[in-house]
C-alpha cells in the first residue's frame, strides 16, 4: 500500500510507529504527531526524537534475548548481538518451549517458588538440556517428566558455600564462584568485597552485608556463625562471601567448625587472594629464580599478632613478603625486620585497592616504611616486600593501571586495615 506524504491520520488505530524515512524534516513530524497522540515512536538512527529504542535481538523459538544500548552504540549492541548468537544454539528455544508445555504441572507440583526454583536448577544441569542438543526431543520430554516424578532431591536441606570473591575485579571470579553466586539465596559478604562481584549474584537472593570493622570483630564472627546457621536451617542456599580467599586470613576456619559443629552442609570454593592479585596487576613476580626461592603470606596487625612471628626468619632475604592488613603496623615491620639483619635497602610495594579501578601502587625502600606510614593509605592495601618488589615497574603490563605518583607525606593518618 502507497501512503504517499505523511499524514497524521497514518497513525490512526497505530501503537508503534518507527519513521524511517531519509528525510529529517518528514520523520521529525511524525515524532511530534505520535507525541502528540501517546503513541511509541522510534526514529531510526534518532535517539532524541525517538520514545522507545529497538533492541537487538536474539531469537531462538519463544525465546528471546534483547540487547540495547539505550541509543548510545548500536554497533556495539549488535557486536554483542553477534557473540551472544554464536553462544545459544537453537535447543535453548526448544527448552523453552518444553517448559511451557509442562508449565501447569510444575506449577502444581512446585507450588513454593524456591523449590521450584531448585527444581528448575536441577533440570537446567541435568540430562535435559543435553538430550534436546543432540536432538532427541522426546527423550529429553520423558526426562523432564521422569524429573517431576521423583522429586525428593528438590527438598534437599539448606547448605553454605564459602566462596572467595577475589580481590574486586569481577574477573578473577572462578566458574564455581559464579555458579555459587547465581543459585544463592541468601548471601553474607564482607566490606572488602566489590560492588562489581556482588552485581553479578542473583538479583532476587538476600544479600547481608556483614562488613566487620576491625575492633568488634569477636562479636560481629558469632553473629555470622549464627547467620549462616539459621538460614541454612530453614532450607537456604546461603553463599558466604568473602573477599580474596576464605582460607587466607578469612577467618574460613572458623566458620567451618560452627557449620561442622551445627551439622550444615557446606562446600569452599577457593578464590584469588590479595598476594596473587596485587602481585600480578603491579607487576610483581612473587618468586623469581634471581630473588626470591620462598613466599610467606603474614600479619602483623597488632603488636600481639607481630609477637608471635618469627622475625629472624622473616628477615632472611631472598624470599617474598606479603604482609596483610600490614598498614597501621608498618613502622612495626620495618624496625622488627631490620632489628633481625633485613637490609634498609630492601625493596617494597604497597598495592591499595589491587585489581580494582582505584589501584594505587607505592614502591620504596623497607627504611622508608615509617614515611609512607604517615601517607594517606586507603584500605585495602597490601605490602609487597622482597628484592622482588624492585620488579614492580618494569614488570607492568599494559593490561595493567599505571601505578599513580603519591605524596609520602600527605598528612592524613593511616587506617587501621
Ligand atoms: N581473605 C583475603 C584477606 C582478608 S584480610 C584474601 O585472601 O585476600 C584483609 C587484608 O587483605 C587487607 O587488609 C589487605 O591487606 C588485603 N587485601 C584484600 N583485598 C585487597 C585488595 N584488593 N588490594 C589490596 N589488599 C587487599
Amino acid at each position: 500500500m502507497s501512503l504517499g506524504e505523511f499524514a497524521d491520520a497514518h497513525l490512526d488505530g497505530t501503537w508503534l510507529v518507527v519513521a524511517a524515512t531519509n528525510d529529517t524534516a518528514t520523520n521529525r513530524r511524525i515524532a511530534a504527531a505520535a507525541e502528540m497522540r501517546r503513541i511509541f515512536v522510534n526514529v531510526v538512527d534518532d535517539v532524541a526524537l525517538s520514545a522507545v529504542q529497538l533492541p537487538a535481538l536474539v531469537q531462538r523459538g519463544r525465546l528471546q534475548v534483547a540487547i540495547s544500548s539505550g541509543g548510545a552504540a548500536p554497533m556495539l549492541a549488535r557486536h554483542l548481538r553477534a557473540q551472544i548468537e554464536s553462544m545459544l544454539d537453537s535447543s535453548v528455544g526448544d527448552l523453552a518451549e518444553l517448559f511451557e508445555r509442562h508449565r501447569d504441572a510444575i506449577r502444581v507440583r512446585w507450588p513454593d517458588l524456591r523449590q521450584r526454583r531448585r527444581w528448575f536448577d536441577r533440570v537446567l544441569a541435568g540430562i535435559v538440556p543435553q538430550l534436546l542438543r543432540s536432538q532427541q526431543s522426546q527423550a529429553a520430554e520423558i526426562a523432564l517428566c521422569d524429573a517431576l516424578a521423583h522429586a525428593d532431591v528438590v527438598d534437599a536441606p539448606g547448605s553454605v558455600v564459602l566462596v572467595g570473591a577475589g580481590p574486586g575485579d569481577a574477573g578473577l571470579l572462578t566458574l564455581r564462584a559464579l555458579r555459587a553466586l547465581n543459585e544463592a539465596d541468601v548471601i553474607l559478604h564482607d566490606r572488602l568485597v566489590s560492588a562489581e562481584v556482588l552485581a553479578l549474584a542473583r538479583r532476587d537472593a538476600t544479600f547481608i552485608d556483614v562488613g566487620k570493622q576491625a575492633d568488634h570483630h569477636r562479636v560481629a564472627q558469632d553473629d555470622i556463625h549464627a547467620l549462616m546457621i539459621e538460614h541454612a536451617r530453614r532450607g537456604a542456599r546461603v553463599v558466604r562471601l568473602k573477599g580474596g580467599d576464605p582460607f587466607v586470613f578469612g577467618r574460613g576456619g572458623e566458620e567451618l567448625e560452627a557449620l561442622h559443629a551445627a551439622s550444615i552442609r557446606f562446600e569452599v570454593v577457593p578464590g584469588i587472594t590479595a598476594a596473587n592479585a596485587c602481585a600480578a596487576y603491579a607487576g610483581i613476580p612473587l618468586t623469581h629464580r634471581d630473588h626470591a626461592q620462598s613466599l610467606r603470606l603474614v600479619t602483623a596487625h597488632c603488636e600481639q599478632s607481630a609477637d608471635r612471628l618469627d622475625w629472624a626468619w622473616l628477615a632472611q632475604d631472598r624470599q617474598t613478603l606479603a604482609f596483610y592488613m600490614g598498614v597501621a603496623g608498618l613502622e612495626r615491620i620495618r624496625d622488627r625486620l631490620i632489628a633481625h639483619g633485613r637490609a634498609a635497602s630492601t625493596p617494597f610495594a604497597i598495592i591499595e585497592n589491587g585489581s580494582r579501578r582505584d589501584q594505587r601502587v607505592i614502591t620504596g625502600t623497607l627504611d622508608d616504611l615509617p614515611v609512607i606510614a604517615r601517607a594517606s593509605l586507603r584500605s585495602p592495601a597490601l605490602l609487597i616486600l622482597g628484592e622482588v618488589a624492585a620488579l614492580a615497574q618494569s614488570c607492568t603490563g599494559s593490561a595493567v593501571p599505571p601505578p599513580a605518583a603519591v605524596d609520602v607525606v600527605a598528612t592524613t593518618p593511616s587506617l587501621p586495615l
